[in-house]
C-alpha cells in the first residue's frame, strides 16, 4: 500500500466520543519512548503527523488519523511512564482498557517495543491482557538500526522464548526502525491485506 492521503482527524479523552464511521482501524501502543510517534510518522511518510517526544506521559489521548480516506490508524498514549502518579496511571488504565473493549472496529494492535529490551513485565501484562480479552495483535520491535543484524535475531530469539512460556505460539511481528526505514512497507502491507479481508467480508 502507498500512503497518499493522511490527516488528523481528532484527539478524545473519552472513547464514547471517538469517530462513528466504521472504517478500519488500527492501534498502535507501547511504553513511552518507544518510537511511537516516529514509527507512525514513517509509516505514513510524514515529518510530524504524530509528534515526537514531547513530553511523555502528558498526552493521554487517543488519537484518530485518516489513512488513504479508507481506514484509521490510532495513536493512544503511551504507557508505564514512571513519573506519572498512581491516580493517573488508574485513570489512564481505565481509559485504555475501555478503548479496546469498547471500540468495534479495531482490527488489530500494534504493540510496540523496543528491540534492545528484556520483555518488559508492563508490556507482557497488557499482552496478556488483550489475549485474555480476545484482542488480536502484533508485536512492533523498534530501532532495529541499533543492533547489528545477529544480535536482532538473538533478541528476538529470546523474547520468543520468554512469550511461549506463556503462548502457544509467538505472536505475529515485525522488526522496524523509524532512522532507516525498515519494516514500513511489511506493515503496510499486512494492512493492506487485512483490510482486504474485510473488504470481502462485508461483501459476501
Ligand atoms: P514515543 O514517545 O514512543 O512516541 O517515541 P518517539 O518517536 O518520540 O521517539 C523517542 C526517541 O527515540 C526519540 O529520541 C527518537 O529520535 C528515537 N527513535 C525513535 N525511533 C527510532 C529508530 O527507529 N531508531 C533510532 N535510532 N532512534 C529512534
Amino acid at each position: 500500500m502507498v500512503i497518499k492521503h493522511a490527516e488528523f482527524v481528532v484527539s478524545n479523552s473519552d472513547v464514547s466520543k471517538c469517530p462513528k464511521s466504521r472504517l478500519p482501524e488500527y492501534a498502535f501502543i507501547g511504553r513511552s519512548n518507544v518510537g511511537k510517534s516516529s514509527l507512525i510518522n514513517m509509516l505514513t511518510n510524514r515529518k510530524s503527523l504524530a509528534k515526537t517526544s514531547g513530553k511523555p506521559g502528558k498526552t493521554q489521548l487517543i488519537n484518530h488519523f485518516l489513512i488513504n480516506k479508507n481506514w484509521h490508524l490510532v495513536d493512544l498514549p503511551g504507557y508505564g511512564y514512571a513519573r506519572v502518579s498512581k491516580s493517573a496511571k488508574k485513570v489512564f488504565q481505565k481509559f485504555i482498557t475501555q478503548y479496546f473493549s469498547l471500540r468495534e472496529q479495531l482490527v488489530t494492535a500494534f504493540i510496540l517495543v523496543d528491540i534492545r529490551h528484556k520483555p518488559q513485565p508492563i508490556d507482557l501484562e497488557f499482552m496478556q491482557w488483550l489475549g485474555d480479552n480476545g484482542i488480536p495483535f502484533s508485536i512492533i520491535f523498534t530501532k532495529a538500526d541499533k543492533l547489528k543484524p545477529k544480535a536482532i535475531e538473538n533478541h528476538i530469539e529470546d523474547y520468543k522464548n520468554i512469550m511461549l512460556e506463556t503462548w502457544e505460539a509467538m505472536p505475529n511481528y515485525f522488526v522496524t526502525s523509524s532512522t532507516k526505514n525498515i519494516g514500513q512497507t511489511e506493515l503496510l502491507n499486512y494492512i493492506e491485506g487485512l483490510n482486504e479481508n474485510m473488504n470481502l467480508d462485508s461483501s459476501e
